[in-house]
């Protein structure tokens, strides 16, 4: 198509340009990169493989080899500072070896449903992350962790607390200055609640484009304070005793450039379609609790002692509850999924909580009564394991290889951790990116 072209012609004309990184995610969420050549990309892109069977919860030896069909539409320059000179980088999509989309590509699963709905009726899925994270001293601190058995802090500084000098500060200026050079929106960037913490915000937009940014943002971070020798940490309870790491997700839906979310007249500002995208979240809770929270370690941040919600219920200010209704008006009238952990698939979480608030099932009780009584989330994965293989709305939704193959590799990881798990954060909980 003619994106395509241009782009083309972009790579070809622009001299500075030497190699193309192709990216794409496996279903645990980590993002791989492979770097092309630019010479070597515009004569093969068409005919892009790799081998599947060496990334974890992809594809089995037999069927080993799967295509990558970049996506023109996303095309990023790296800041040279930080990742070298000469590199752009660009999403894709994993495909069988006949093209067919492969399955547990969640990245493909999202854009074609996002760009359905699109053509269909005009309807657009908006996104924006609140993605926290901490900041510790040492290059790869979480790769040690199983020697040093601790993190350390690289500043003490509490909420909205910042210093030039402080480093915990000049990691943020980095970070935020490397995120305008991608072409990200910052609103505001700020050292969070517990010491060391950190929380960048940036604009929300479309649903697929926020998720490639949720991956790009954490892939900059972990860029950022290696080059300083710190560790950028997205684990989402790295220490017990303090605030853990959420990504909250901040939802709606317009059509026409109209916020579908916002009703003046309606409760809490919200919609009746905001409403039921809403109660079928909290309905469906415990079926797409894995999804959201797909790691041993994020069972111990769902703790409402330290903002993280475990209750399946909505509520305007309490941050104990899992969705927050934020005060909105009818640009920014929106819900706020608070149970999502930073290091879980962003693409499978934006498409199953998309899917879940448009056609979740919802019981026959009245919306009123069911909002009224408090439920929790499992509070810990081998439960939410167990709720997630047996849902029948999962496996319409994400087809049964998804649902068999994520339960899998997540009984994996589980049986790593003793089932209880004490008060210090275990080195086998920690999920490398
Ligand atoms: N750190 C809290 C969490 O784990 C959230 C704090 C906040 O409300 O920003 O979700
Ligand atoms: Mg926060
Ligand atoms: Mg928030």
């Amino acid at each position: 198509d003619k994106l395509r072209e241009e782009r083309i012609k972009y790579l070809t004309d622009e001299k500075r340009i030497k190699a193309v990184t192709v990216a794409f995610t496996d279903l645990e969420g980590r993002l791989h990169m492979l770097d092309y050549d630019k010479k070597f990309l515009l004569k093969s892109s068409d005919n892009l493989t790799f081998d599947g069977s060496s990334i974890r919860g992809f594809s089995a030896q037999a069927e080993s080899d799967l295509r990558l069909s970049l996506d023109w539409a996303s095309f990023y320059w790296l800041p040279a500072d930080i990742f070298g000179p000469g590199k752009v980088l660009m999403f894709s999509e994993v495909l069988e070896r006949d093209g067919t989309p492969y399955h547990s590509d969640m990245r493909g699963l999202l854009k074609r449903i996002t760009d359905q709905m699109y053509a269909k009726d005009g309807t657009v899925f908006h996104a924006a992350p609140e993605i926290e994270g901490f900041l510790f001293k040492g290059r790869d601190a979480e790769r040690h962790y199983h020697e040093t058995e601790h993190f350390e802090f690289i500043s003490t500084g509490g909420y909205y607390h910042s210093l030039p000098g402080d480093k915990l500060r000049a990691f943020i200026d980095k970070a935020a200055e490397a995120q305008r050079a991608m072409g990200f929106q910052n609103e505001k960037d700020h050292p969070e609640v517990a010491p060391s913490q950190f929380e960048m915000n940036f604009s929300y937009s479309e649903a697929l484009i926020a998720a490639d940014q949720i991956q790009l943002y954490k892939l900059l971070c972990r860029q950022v304070a290696a080059e300083m020798d710190l560790t950028a940490s997205f684990l989402p309870k790295p220490m017990t005793g303090i605030n853990g790491n959420g990504m909250h997700m901040n939802m709606s839906l317009s059509k026409g450039g109209k916020n579908l979310f916002y009703d003046k007249g309606g409760q809490d500002g919200l919609s009746q379609m905001g409403w039921d995208f809403l109660d079928r979240i909290l309905n469906n809770a415990n079926d797409i609790c894995l999804v959201l929270n797909s790691s041993v370690n994020a069972y111990r941040r769902l703790d409402p002692h330290f903002e993280a919600p475990n209750q399946i219920k909505a509520s305007p200010n309490n941050r104990g509850a899992m969705v927050r209704i934020p005060f909105g008006n009818e640009r920014s009238a929106r819900i706020e999924c608070r149970s999502v952990a930073p290091d879980s698939n962003p693409y499978m979480v934006l498409f199953t909580l998309l899917k879940t608030g448009l056609e979740g099932p919802q019981p026959q009780e009245d919306a009123e009564t069911k909002r009224s009584r408090t439920r929790f989330l499992p509070d810990n994965i081998f439960d939410a394991i167990r709720l997630f293989k047996g849902s029948q709305f999962i496996a319409q939704t994400l087809g049964e290889n998804v649902q068999g193959k994520f339960a899998e590799l997540k009984q994996a990881s589980a049986e790593r951790c003793p089932k209880q798990l004490g008060t210090r954060v275990k080195a086998a909980e920690i999920q490398f990116h």
